[in-house]
Parts: structure tokens; C-alpha cells; sequence
């Protein structure tokens, strides 16, 4: 099985619009997964029909037992993260604030507070014209993305592990989500584009990609937005020895097609849908070369 993320330095670059027209082209069974778990939106184009979802329990958190509480407010007192609040006498834990130190657990005189599971998140398994789809939902301010970024990758593979292909769209940046995405994997598409910011997060990126050693391919879209920066990614890409790709132009059939829920290949043709299917020949041929040997 051949495991590819696609990931961006940054958020905008075009990232899912790309993956969703390679779910289309690359040839074979294929399991896709939305790892950008804080804005999922690979499934507003692949159209999928949810088969289940199963809650994403995150890290504990801290829960007081009010009758057991005696009110001393030493749990207040050692929480550096300002999760206990007061209401007049009774105190509670704030879970959006809670980072499960455990700390009030120990200092507690009374026993009253205990570390208990909390749902962070859902992860939903989809069936879609081209495979199965993994995809999830965190809860609005749980942190732990990367937590369960981890576990829509697990569910993947343990549903569909015989596939040809497992297809990520992964996280923007360079933090833990993006960590749990990329290890693991055979190789990496990143998607930048032309500006000082696309070439500083492609360096970023790629700096963090190497320490999993995955193969490493470089895409640059709306390439002809700015030519000159274009050229300096083209540049820094054959100093790295890291493939480009793919150079997909600025095309107003672009936002069309997400617009209408389609990938770009999906619509009429057009120079973006055209370049896409040449970068997603040419990333068929080394992945294949690079499985083979
Ligand atoms: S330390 Fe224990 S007893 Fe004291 S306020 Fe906190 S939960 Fe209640
Ligand atoms: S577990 Fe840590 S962060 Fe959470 S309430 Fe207790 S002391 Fe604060």
C-alpha cells in the first residue's frame, strides 16, 4: 500500500482541491482520510454517505464531585491553567481549559476530584464514489487534534488496509497534527504557492517532513500569480533535490468547481484540471517506481 499525504505550510494554498482531484486520477483501491481535523472540508467534494460514527474520546479531564467538595479552594489555588472557577461557595472544572495535569487530583484534600474521559471529537467513516472516506469532527476549542488525527488514520488502516492507495489530506502547518500525519507515510505532496509566506512554510514544512523520511514531492498553485517567486521555489526545490510536480495556473474554473462540490478534473476542461492530470501522471510513475523496488 502506498500511504500519500498531501499537506500545505500553510492553510489556502489550494491543499484539498488537489487531494480530492487525486482521489479521481491516481489509479487503484483507494481509502481516503481528512486529517485537517480542525476544518474538515475534504468531504464538501467527495460527497460522501456516512456508514457510522463513533465518539473521539480525547485526553481526561478533571470532574469535582460536589458531594465531596468541602470548599477549600486549594484545587483553585495550584491549577496554572485557570480550569477551576468559582460560583459563590462551589467550585467546578472548566473542560475547555482543563490541560489533565492531574495536579488538583493530588492536592485535594477531600478525594473529590477525579481525572474522567471526555468526548473531544467524532470520527465518521463515509462511503464516496471512489473509496472509503475517514473523516472527523472536533469539538469546538478541544485541543488534542493531533490525538485524533492519530486516530482517523488508525481507523483507515484497520478498515481498509489492503487498499492500493491510502490518500490523507493532511493539516496545514507545521504542529502536532501534522506530525501524526506524516508519520508513517511513504511519501508527501506538499502544495505551496508563490509568496515570501509559501516559500518561508514550504521550508518549514519539509524540514519537519524529513525527520519521517518520506519521499517528498512539491506542487506550486496559481504558479502564475507571481512568476518571479515561482521561479525562486523552482529553484530552492532542484538545490534540495525535491521533485516539483506539478505547476497548476490561477483558474477561475477552480472556484467553480468547489462552488459546485466537484474537483476540478471532475468539470470541463480547463489549464488547472489539465496541469493537475499531468502532476497526478507523473506522481503515479514515481510512486509506483519508488513501490516497485
Ligand atoms: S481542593 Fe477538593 S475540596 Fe477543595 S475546593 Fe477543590 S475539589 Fe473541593
Ligand atoms: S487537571 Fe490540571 S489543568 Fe485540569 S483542572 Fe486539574 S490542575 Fe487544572
Amino acid at each position: 500500500m502506498i500511504r500519500l499525504a498531501v499537506i500545505s505550510g500553510k492553510g489556502g494554498t489550494g491543499k484539498t482541491m488537489v487531494t480530492a482531484a487525486l482521489s479521481r486520477l491516481l489509479k487503484g483501491s483507494l481509502v481516503l482520510a481528512d486529517c485537517d481535523v480542525d476544518a474538515a472540508n475534504l468531504e464538501l467534494v467527495e460527497d460522501p454517505r456516512i456508514l457510522s460514527i463513533e465518539p473521539f474520546m480525547g485526553m481526561k479531564s478533571a470532574v469535582i464531585d460536589p458531594s465531596l467538595c468541602v470548599g477549600c479552594g486549594v484545587c483553585e489555588a495550584h491549577c496554572r491553567f485557570g480550569a477551576v472557577e468559582r460560583d459563590m461557595d462551589a467550585f467546578r472544572i472548566n473542560p475547555l481549559r482543563c490541560e489533565g495535569c492531574a495536579v488538583c487530583t493530588a492536592v485535594c484534600p477531600s478525594a473529590a476530584v477525579s481525572m474522567q474521559p471526555r468526548q473531544t471529537g467524532e470520527i465518521k467513516y463515509s462511503e464516496t464514489t471512489r473509496g472509503h472516506l475517514v473523516h472527523a469532527r472536533l469539538i469546538p476549542g478541544a485541543g488534542n487534534s493531533g490525538l485524533l488525527v492519530h486516530a482517523v488514520k488508525k481507523t483507515a488502516m484497520e478498515q481498509d488496509g489492503s487498499c492500493d492507495l491510502f490518500l490523507i489530506d493532511g493539516p496545514p502547518g507545521t504542529g502536532c497534527p501534522l506530525i501524526s500525519t506524516v508519520s508513517g507515510v511513504n511519501a508527501v505532496l506538499v502544495v505551496t504557492e508563490p509568496s515570501i509566506s509559501g516559500l518561508h512554510d514550504l521550508k518549514r514544512v519539509v524540514a519537519v517532513c524529513r525527520q519521517f523520511r518520506p519521499r517528498i514531492f512539491v506542487a506550486i498553485n496559481r504558479f502564475d500569480l507571481d512568476m518571479a517567486l515561482a521561479g525562486e521555489i523552482e529553484v530552492w526545490c532542484r538545490t534540495e533535490n525535491i521533485p516539483l510536480v506539478g505547476k497548476i495556473p490561477f483558474d477561475p474554473a477552480v472556484i467553480a468547481s468547489v462552488r459546485a462540490g466537484v474537483p476540478v478534473t471532475d468539470a470541463r476542461v480547463s489549464p488547472a484540471a489539465q496541469a493537475i492530470q499531468i502532476l497526478a501522471a507523473y506522481l503515479e510513475q514515481e510512486l509506483k517506481q519508488h513501490d516497485n523496488k
